[in-house]
């Protein structure tokens, strides 16, 4: 029907009630020319209350196969550094500002970031997580445009709207130029030491709030 577009290639209002039908709009996108050359879309994985969110560039060859992020080389050196600080990759939403892959791996438009944007939006929306790690100079320009470059900003935290994101080296520009590895491994400290203080944060609100029982009412309690 000429003029009739259907709600998942709809720019504004691109509203979601939760993940699995953002992931079904994803599959169904056609809001770029990557969704006519891509095999899987690859929308993200992991908990719907993650605390911690993962965001890179956009899947390669080997997540375009399986429909997964961060499952070839690069991936498997993200579980290890997740690993390296206590995390599991169940613990964590791991996504890309691209949902499609770019043919050859190229870096992506600006105007396929552009058409993509609602999807990242809306999961930040109903994902509400407390950091997010931010891979990589696209990712960076994405989340925080006007911001630092990655070389001056990876390992630090940017409050904004009330997240912490921590910008970090991108795993696969490791791979590539191995001096970025040491860095890398740094930003992740960096981002166990924020988990950490936030953690303490939390215990000592928690402590705080805890109502006062006092030793009378104990016994009652117990007898
Ligand atoms: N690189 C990315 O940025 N994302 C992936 O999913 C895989 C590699």
């Amino acid at each position: 029907m000429p003029g009739r577009r259907s709600r998942h290639t709809m720019g504004p209002g691109l509203d979601f009630v939760d993940l699995p039908s953002l992931s079904a709009a994803v599959h169904d996108c056609r809001r770029c020319a990557l969704g006519h050359s891509r095999t899987k879309a690859v929308p993200g994985v992991g908990p719907g209350d993650a605390r911690i969110m993962i965001v890179g560039e956009a899947p390669g060859q080997n997540e375009d196969l399986q429909g997964e992020p961060f499952v070839g080389a690069a991936g498997k050196l993200l579980d290890q550094l997740l690993r390296g600080i206590g995390l599991l990759r169940g613990d964590v939403f791991i996504t890309n500002i691209l949902k499609c892959r770019p043919p050859g791996n190229r870096d992506p438009l600006p105007a396929e970031a552009e058409a993509c944007s609602p999807y990242l939006e809306q999961q930040l929306r109903l994902i509400k997580p407390e950091v997010v790690l931010v891979l990589g100079r696209h990712a960076l320009a994405r989340l925080l445009p006007g911001y630092e470059s990655i070389s001056r900003l990876h390992g630090k935290v940017v409050v904004k709207d009330g997240v912490s994101y921590i910008p970090v080296y991108h795993p696969a520009a490791a791979l590539y130029n191995s001096f970025l590895m040491g860095p890398l491994e740094q930003d992740f400290k960096a981002v166990k030491a924020h988990l950490d203080r936030a953690e303490e944060r939390r215990q000592v609100l928690a402590a705080a709030t805890a109502p006062i029982v006092k030793p009378e009412e104990q016994l009652t309690l117990f007898g």
